[in-house]
């Protein structure tokens, strides 16, 4: 029986992902419970009709929380595996906590795609110096380091060029595991997001292209600027992992394109995604609808664009002062760009503050918009 409203959806975690959840959730009539290790009035929190503030081991709180909903999400994937399993076996969880803790860690997520047989780059799973040294030399120079556990935009990530020393590199990961990937000279970065229902139907909203500045999304231009075949394969991958994972709920693939038009999936989210978000303001069911949908038992919505879109993301950085915020008319004085604020009480460098989406006739009349609107904030 799918769940309607006004029951009550649980959401894993606080931030701007469940902040959007909440918003949309709630104007359908959706009930919407919290449960985060963040302090009272986090991103989510704010739109919640309830906020559960406590840390995840903390059993009282959990059961508190499963008390009050009908059905149980994420936000985020860095949540503890026991924690998933504990929510798992008094209510619904979708995703699945194994879907989630495959996706959650490095190792896990190329180990499957391996073993589905899901193009990634080349890899070598190591815990120590003398495999890393055997990975380098049977990857080859370039390849990349990432810790397998809790890396995100680029965060516990080593370039290996010619002249790195690999003792050195090493003792960033010393004690840890890591995965070690040939390096992919990709011509960009694209992404797809879609969702997967109780019953095994798919929706997908297209093949995004990404710039990134710094290992953190930068831009988002929807559609992506490839041939079709490029967004076939993109989609066929989507595809693949979401039935390898027996997915329920919103997911987001990035991948990579190869000069040769080959595309490789560099890595999934459990969850909407940053990439996505233009689909609030460009798509018929955006990405956080979708989530609510079939985490409830219902059909995906229609995931159709009907605007070409471009997101551009709003970083800290900007922000004269912590508590400041920038002057906001390039954005509000454009009758195609929306604005979307998280809520943050505080800005810092990198974190990510809020976005805004430009809609155009075309892909290129949206990145021109996007970019003057950019370069008015003072965006680099
Ligand atoms: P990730 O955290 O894995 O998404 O990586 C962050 C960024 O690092 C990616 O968006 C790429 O720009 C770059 N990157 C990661 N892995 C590779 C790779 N194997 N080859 C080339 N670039 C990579």
């Amino acid at each position: 029986m799918p769940f309607h409203p006004p029951s009550t959806i649980g959401m894993l975690g606080g931030g701007q992902l469940g902040r959007m959840f909440a918003l949309e959730a709630r104007r359908a009539g959706y009930r919407v419970v919290i449960f985060t290790d963040e302090p009272k009035g986090c991103p989510a929190g704010q739109y919640a009709d309830n906020e559960i503030n406590a840390p995840y081991d903390d059993a009282e709180a959990l059961k508190r929380f499963l008390s009050q909903v009908d059905v149980v999400t994420a936000e985020f994937e860095n949540l503890p595996g026991s924690l998933l399993e504990a929510v798992e076996a008094v209510k619904p969880l979708r995703p699945s906590s194994k879907a989630i803790v495959t996706t959650q860690h490095r190792e896990r997520e190329n180990l499957f795609l391996r073993e589905k047989g899901i193009a990634c780059a080349e890899f070598r799973v190591v815990n120590d110096l003398k495999s890393l040294e055997a990975a380098v030399s049977e990857l080859g120079r370039p390849c990349v380091i990432k810790t397998a556990a809790f890396g995100y935009d680029g965060k516990g990530q080593c370039k290996v060029n010619a002249d790195t020393n690999l003792a050195e590199a090493w003792k960033a990961f010393e004690g840890h595991r890591a995965v070690v990937e040939q390096w992919v000279p990709f011509v960009c970065e694209v992404s797809v997001v879609g969702a997967r229902g109780v019953d095994g139907k798919m929706a997908v909203h297209g093949c995004v292209e990404n710039l990134h500045t710094h290992h953190i999304l930068d831009v988002t231009i929807s559609p992506a600027r490839v041939e079709p075949a490029i967004t076939e394969q993109a989609i066929e991958l989507w595809e693949a992992v979401a039935e390898g994972l027996n997915y329920v709920g919103t997911m987001a693939v990035e991948m990579f394109v190869t000069s040769e038009g080959r595309v490789l999936v560099n890595e999934i989210a459990p969850r909407p995604h940053n990439s996505g978000h233009y689909t609030i303001d460009a798509c018929i069911t955006n990405q956080f609808q979708q989530q609510q949908r079939v985490i409830c038992g219902l059909p995906p919505g229609d995931p159709s664009q009907h605007t070409p879109a471009v997101m551009v993301n709003l970083l800290g950085d900007i922000w004269p002062a912590p508590t400041t915020h920038p002057d906001w008319s390039p954005v509000l004085n454009h009758p195609r760009a929306k604005l979307h604020l998280y809520g943050k009480k505080e800005a810092r460098a990198r974190r990510k503050m809020g976005h805004f989406t430009v809609l155009g006739d075309t892909v290129e009349e949206a990145l021109e918009h996007a970019l003057q609107i950019r370069k008015a904030l003072g965006i680099g």
